[in-house]
C-alpha cells in the first residue's frame, strides 16, 4: 500500500493504473475509520483493480461554529485498517494543497443542497460537492463507494456526477450499525457514557416510523409527530429536523404514497448525528 500526499504524485500511479487498463475504485473519507468505512472500502478492493481511499478533513463544509479542530484523526489506525483490507493507494493531501491560496472555485448543486442538513448547516454540502468534485479529478476513478449513513450526501453527489458529466458510477452501500442500532459514526467518540447509551434513539425512531408505515399509517405529519415525541423523552436529545422527502427533490412529503426518505438530524449534548431510512412504498 503507499501512502500519497502529493497530487502530482497520485495523478502520475493514476496514469500508471490506466494504461494497464486496471479499474479503480475509490472511497472519499475524512478519517477515523470504522466499520462503516470498511464496508465501502471492502467492497472498492472487492470489485476493482485497485482501491484508493481519500482521508481528508475537509475544513471547506465545516461551519465557524463547528468541530473541524477537534475532529477525530488516528492516522496510523487509519493506515493499518487500509492495508488490512487490500487498499493499493492512501491519499492524503493538506489543506493548503487542496485550497492553496487564491482558492476560488466552488461547487454548488442548487435546491438539494439547501434542505435537511443543508438547512441547518449552511455552505455544508458546497464544501462537499467542491472536495468531492476535485477528488473525483484527481482520482478518476471507474466507480465512486458511498454510503446510505449521509444520504443526502449520496444524492446530492449523484446529481453532481450527472449535471458536470464525470465519468463514475457510484454504489451506495447500506448503513453499518452497532448491536443497539446506532449508525457508526467518527463523531461517535465524542459520546460520553449516558450520552451513548441515548444515542440508539434516532434508529428506534426510525423502527418506529417504519412499523407505523407497516400498520397503514401514510400521513407524514402524523408520522414525525410520533417520532419527536420519542425522541423528545430522552434527557440530553434535541432535534434538528426529522422530515419525511421525496428521493428526488427531497421535499416534504404529506402522505407516503411513493418511495421516500426518512431522515433526520438530532444533537446528543454537542454532538450532532444524523440517521436515515428508505421507505419502498408498497
Ligand atoms: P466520512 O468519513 O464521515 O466523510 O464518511 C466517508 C464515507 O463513509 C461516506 O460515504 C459515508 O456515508 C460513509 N459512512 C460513514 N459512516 C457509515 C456507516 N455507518 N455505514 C456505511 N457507510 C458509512
Amino acid at each position: 500500500m503507499k501512502v500519497i500526499l502529493d497530487s502530482q504524485k497520485l495523478n502520475n500511479e493514476v496514469k500508471k493504473i490506466k494504461s494497464s487498463k486496471g479499474t479503480i475504485g475509490f472511497v472519499p473519507t475524512m478519517g477515523a475509520l470504522h466499520q462503516g468505512h470498511l464496508s465501502l472500502i471492502k467492497q472498492a478492493v472487492k470489485d476493482n483493480d485497485k482501491a484508493v481511499v481519500s482521508i481528508f478533513v475537509n475544513p471547506a463544509q465545516f461551519g465557524p461554529k463547528e468541530d473541524l479542530k477537534k475532529y477525530p484523526r488516528f492516522l496510523k489506525k487509519d493506515f493499518a485498517l487500509c492495508r488490512k483490507a487490500g487498499v493499493d493507494l492512501v491519499f492524503v493531501p493538506d489543506t493548503k494543497s487542496m485550497y492553496p491560496e487564491g482558492y476560488s472555485t466552488f461547487v454548488e448543486v442548487k435546491e438539494l443542497a439547501d434542505k435537511l442538513c443543508g438547512a441547518c448547516r449552511p455552505g455544508h454540502f458546497r464544501g462537499v460537492a467542491t472536495i468531492v468534485a476535485k477528488l473525483l479529478n484527481l482520482v478518476e476513478p471507474d466507480v465512486l463507494y458511498l454510503g446510505q449513513k449521509d444520504a443526502q450526501q449520496a444524492i446530492i453527489i449523484i446529481r453532481m456526477i450527472k449535471d458536470l458529466n464525470f465519468p463514475v458510477k457510484v454504489k451506495i452501500m447500506p448503513t453499518v450499525r452497532e448491536k443497539d442500532g446506532l449508525a457508526l459514526s467518527s463523531r461517535n467518540i465524542y459520546l460520553n457514557r449516558e450520552q451513548r447509551k441515548i444515542a440508539p434513539v434516532l434508529s428506534e425512531a426510525l423502527s418506529f416510523a417504519k412499523l407505523l408505515i407497516d400498520n397503514g399509517q401514510r400521513d407524514a405529519v402524523r408520522i414525525i409527530s410520533q417520532m419527536k415525541r420519542l425522541i423528545n423523552r430522552k434527557k440530553f436529545a434535541k432535534i434538528d429536523y426529522v422530515s419525511i422527502v421525496d428521493l428526488e427533490k427531497l421535499e416534504n412529503l404529506k402522505k407516503i404514497n411513493k418511495k421516500c426518505l426518512i431522515a433526520l438530524a438530532v444533537k446528543i449534548g454537542k454532538t450532532r448525528l444524523i440517521d436515515n431510512a428508505i421507505i419502498s412504498y408498497a
